[in-house]
């Protein structure tokens, strides 16, 4: 699926704009964004739902730490309480946004942190409590009990829920069984929120056998036949692998034909997956209810019985009843509609004409309406609320024009004849991929025609990503979750090339460019992972846990790389070859290697590309120069907060430079493939300077040494344009990661940005400002006030004519438009006057024309966070935010009204429940954790109620991953890095073995490392 883009860093500029881009992921949580280097923040946007408002929050002060059960009647209160304790004896004039010193006590009127309070109060109260609790021991290897502690050599088996033997011990599924088709009737009711099913199971057994095992979960089975129908069989369940068995007294022989028939009960899922229920107020404000499925990675199981793995693939029939007034819809075109004797209606579909895995199986029962149109034998469609319709015309033209594109590219026509997108009201992840019936949330979808050009960027980011999907991934399906990046490398791939092909005006390749900055954020870690993992993938958990930005990002990442490897034309070939080789069966990532072999690429390239994905992490290359010999030499690019930490990781790195004499023309480039340790090249004596990594396609980081850096800064001084942008912003990330090891100093860093008064590009531009801002925010936590201030006064000195020379009209350039929203968010954040008044100015504009004189998109964000520092101004947010159909604009209101950092009046307002959506939680969090006054508050929150965000959120989820690094990233404190220890260690089975843990861990001694060596030279040189 794709993540879902959670725009979610409105205080400072640059990782704002960043932000907005639907970098990657699209479908499983949301568009994150993710760490800068430094501290790794991330956001995305989740959802969830506490079930009750008790917030404890303890200041993080040096004594507060443990008393953990102090009765606080008000938490509110209390949070207002402990962080003016906090703040009252800490430097309070530091703010951006003046924070005001705390009053003595707690009143309404009060403390900043009353309001962020308040706002989560709110959120809480507004959430529906979650129902249902995770099996305790869904998570752990083992399952519940002491079923499986005996040894290794002797199988043993669980015990089911009847306390009989349960006949299977593993996670994974028998092989001895294969499902062909899936015959589904489902009876959703949406008053009382349950549903009935039929499930028929025709299946070939392919190693003689006693038992069918396959995929049930919070299902109840009422009554289960085995071939004729009037034989009766037991079922057995094992409920914490979510699974279920039938034994058999004989063998069923090896080619034998079988029909298992399963009637069953169950609740629509209160969660974000299964076959779940939603809702949305429609005009009238009357509450509407609808119901939709989200099944990747092991929700189908929630829905109907089945072999829930992605290489059981099937066809599958369906047809679902529902109540005149509403429509259904799934994968396939609908094929008859009968009445029923009760008065409903039953939609019967097609039967899917391809094999198609388990988690691609997609249905909605609502009342929606849609718009069509022909491409090329195919009916597309976007479904939206009634009342939405006109906001759907952006997503049909850019599908029409992607489906001709793919189409053509592939040499394999999409092979159904309709293509559905539909915008989901309440939806967890960004899209998801679904066969014929891709489903979205209704921002990664839906957009006014008037709306700016960077909003349309993002829905075509979703579109284009679900789109290649339905050759990688639905077509041609990775075997196992491990090799995930199958799917979601390529789909995030094609989603940048697709539209830098067909809609270069949308300015991709810029955005393209931070996904491979993003992908080294989190891969120059040791709790990273290798794009194809050979590790042990099993549990729901480890499943989950794959959907990150490893998976999507560096895959992507690593594709770009092959391709401007090898000659022109032989990387489209060899795609073809493998869509043409696999379709409608499983791949593992030897195939496209051996796919790519077949068209002539050669083996070398694929020894090549084993050494980038089995393997994790990504190579530093450092460049020494004797007159015409430069050596290079490689290692592990790791940022480890203890030296002992070293791998002897090798890479066949292709790379590639440009020098003086050739500089910027991609023919100038040349290539340089280095497999050893070291290697030398030679050139010419009069060679002036060289820059490696052309365009920064390829995945590595470059030191020059002293000299080489000080000969590159040289050449942009006298001619900025004797690089291209993105080299230039390759030179700016590479030395920021570089003072992150240790190998430069930040005296250095300073020295190269000294270019970038010059500077006007956005890739360059944001990289910069996305790296200084990070840094400011760590400075900004550890309250390092007068840094901070003199921060401020470097970025200004550095940045801030640009910033008041950007124009605040209409902008038709994307490039423009997302370079000025970097700038100007920068800029009104920390407070600059100039911003801040045209902001104000804008904001007082709208709201005073009754919202009839628009603020321009890209500049809405910095206008309403900006308004929303006003006490009276936020209150009219709130209102606005209520009121607002207009999704974009909607979420750009949530994210500044979490971003306040002033309280007053504010608390006071009586917030009404019921007016965030849950699924907005992560991105409220994120938000607040960037904002000096919420990132402790969030933490508290997070600990308090993680029991009730798991319920809502798995554990190892992306939701999941993006709360632990918004909320811990910006800690640099030895108290922070044992009260995040602590915290997690005590979770146990509820989330302590996620990577994102380790990753949070690291964060944080890495972040403390980076104080240790840096802030004395600050000091000096600020
Ligand atoms: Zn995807």
């Amino acid at each position: 699926p794709g993540h879902c883009e959670c725009t979610s860093r409105p205080m400072y500029g640059a990782e704002m704009s960043r932000a907005s881009l639907p970098r990657n992921m699209i479908e499983n949580s949301m568009f994150e964004e993710e760490p800068d280097v430094v501290d790794l923040d991330k956001d995305s946007t989740v959802v969830y739902e506490p079930r009750s408002s008790r917030l404890l929050v303890r200041g993080l002060g040096e004594n507060d730490l443990d008393d953990e059960e102090e009765d606080y009647e008000s938490s509110a209160r209390l949070l207002g309480m402990s962080f003016m304790n906090r703040s009252s004896t800490h430097n309070p004039s530091s703010s951006p946004y003046n924070r005001q010193a705390p009053p003595r006590s707690c009143s309404c009127s009060s403390a900043r942190m009353l309001v962020v309070g308040v706002f989560i109060l709110v959120l809480v109260a507004s959430m529906a409590m979650a129902l249902y609790f995770l099996p305790g021991c869904t998570f752990t290897k083992a399952g519940c009990g002491k079923a499986n502690s005996s040894t290794p050599m002797e199988p043993s088996y669980p015990n089911s829920t009847n306390g009989e033997l349960f006949p299977w011990n593993e996670l994974r599924l028998p092989a001895s069984v294969r499902p062909v088709n899936y015959d589904l009737s489902l009876t959703p009711n949406l008053t009382s929120m349950t549903f009935t099913g039929r499930t028929v199971i025709n299946m070939t057994i392919l190693h003689d056998t006693k038992r069918i095992v396959l995929h049930s979960s919070e299902l109840n089975i009422t009554k289960a036949t085995f071939q004729d129908k009037s034989v009766e069989v037991k079922v057995l369940e094992y409920k914490p692998w979510q699974q279920i068995a039938v034994s058999f007294p004989e063998d069923l022989k090896v080619g034998q034909v079988c029909v298992l028939t399963l009637d069953y009960a169950a609740n629509l899922s209160h969660t974000y997956d299964g076959f779940y229920n939603s809702s949305y107020n429609d005009k009238t404000g009357a509450k509407r209810v609808l119901a939709a499925t989200q099944f990747e990675p092991q929700a189908a199981r929630k829905a109907f019985p089945c072999f829930d793995e992605p290489a059981f693939k099937a066809t599958f029939l369906v047809r679902i009843t529902r109540e005149p007034g509403y429509i259904t819809l799934s994968n396939m075109p609908q094929a008859k509609t009968t009445t029923l004797p009760s008065g409903l209606l039953e939609d019967e579909f097609e039967q899917t004409g391809v094999n198609m895995s388990t988690y691609l199986v997609a249905f909605i029962v609502a009342n929606f309406t849609s718009i069509t149109r022909n491409v090329s034998n195919t009916l597309v469609s976007v479904y939206s609320v009634p009342e939405k319709k006109e906001h759907t015309h952006y997503a049909l033209d850019t599908a029409s024009t992607l489906l001709h594109f793919y189409n053509t590219f592939f040499h394999i026509d999409y092979p159904l004849r309709k293509l559905d997108l539909v915008a989901i009201p309440d939806f967890l992840a960004g899209a998801m991929e679904n066969w014929g019936l891709i489903t979205f949330r209704e921002t990664s979808l839906l957009v006014g025609n008037q709306s700016s050009p960077l909003d349309k960027q993002l829905i075509a980011n979703v579109v284009a990503h679900e789109l290649a999907h339905q050759w990688f991934g639905n077509l041609v399906t990775m075997r196992w979750w491990n090799d995930l990046w199958l799917n979601e490398g390529f789909a995030t791939y094609w989603q940048y090339t697709s539209l830098m092909t067909e809609f270069p005006q949308l300015d991709l390749d810029n955005v393209f460019l931070g996904v491979r900055f993003k992908a080294m954020a989190k891969d120059c870690l040791n709790s990273s992972h290798p794009v194809s993992v050979s590790s042990q993938v099993t549990t729901p958990e480890q499943v989950s846990e794959m959907f990150d930005s490893v998976t999507y990002e560096k895959g992507a990442s690593l594709l770009l790389m092959l391709k401007t490897t090898l000659p022109d034309g032989q990387f489209r070939k060899g795609l073809i070859k493998y869509l043409d080789n696999y379709r409608g069966s499983n791949t593992v990532t030897e195939d496209l290697w051996n796919s790519l072999t077949q068209v002539g690429v050669q083996e070398s390239v694929s020894d090549m590309m084993r050494t980038w994905t089995l393997q994790n992490g990504f190579p530093l290359v450092t460049v020494s120069r004797m007159g015409g010999h430069v050596t290079l030499t490689q290692e592990h690019f790791l940022l480890s907060a203890d030296n002992a930490t070293h791998t002897s990781n090798l890479w066949h790195i292709p790379v590639t430079y440009v020098n003086d004499s050739c500089s910027s023309a991609p023919s100038c480039r040349q290539i340089f493939t280095l497999r050893n340790k070291t290697a030398t090249l030679n050139v010419s004596d009069s060679v002036k300077w060289l820059k490696f990594n052309y365009m920064n396609t390829g995945f590595y980081i470059v030191h020059y040494g002293d000299e080489g850096w000080a000969t590159l800064i040289d050449a942009l001084k006298t001619d900025i344009n004797t690089l291209t942008p993105h080299d230039r912003a390759s030179l700016i990330h590479n030395i920021f990661a570089l003072s992150r090891l240790g190998r430069v100093s930040f005296r250095q860093v300073l020295n190269l940005l000294d270019y970038a008064t010059s500077e006007t590009e956005t890739a360059p531009l944001t990289e910069a400002l996305s790296q200084l801002s990070s840094v400011y925010r760590l400075l900004d936590k550890r309250q390092e006030q007068r840094l901070v201030a003199r921060m401020k006064v470097y970025i200004w000195g550095h940045f801030g004519q640009l910033m008041d020379s950007q124009d605040w009209g209409e902008e038709e350039s994307v490039s423009r438009q997302e370079l000025r929203s970097v700038l100007l968010e920068m800029a009104c954040s920390l407070g600059r006057q100039n911003c801040t008044d045209q902001a104000t100015a804008l904001y007082d504009q709208w709201t005073n024309s009754n919202q009839t004189k628009q603020i321009p998109g890209d500049l809405q964000r910095v206008v309403f966070s900006t308004a929303a520092q006003s006490d009276l101004r936020w209150l009219s947010l709130m209102e606005a935010y209520s009121s607002t159909t207009y999704d974009s604009e909607k979420r750009k209101i949530l994210q500044a009204l979490a971003s306040t950092q002033d309280p007053q009046s504010i608390v006071c307002t009586g917030l009404e429940g019921g007016i965030i959506q849950t699924q907005e939680l992560p991105l409220v969090i994120s938000t607040m954790s960037d904002g000096f006054a919420g990132h402790l508050l969030v933490w508290e929150f997070v600990k308090e109620n993680w029991d009730r965000i798991i319920e809502k959120f798995p554990v190892g989820s992306y939701p999941i991953q993006s709360i632990i690094k918004s909320t811990t990233s910006q800690f640099s404190t030895q108290t922070h890095l044992e009260e995040v220890q602590r915290f997690f260690s005590s979770l146990k089975e509820r989330g302590s073995q996620m990577r994102s843990v380790q990753e949070a861990l690291e964060t944080i001694r890495l972040n403390q490392l980076w104080m240790d060596r840096n802030l004395p030279t600050l000091r000096i040189w600020l």
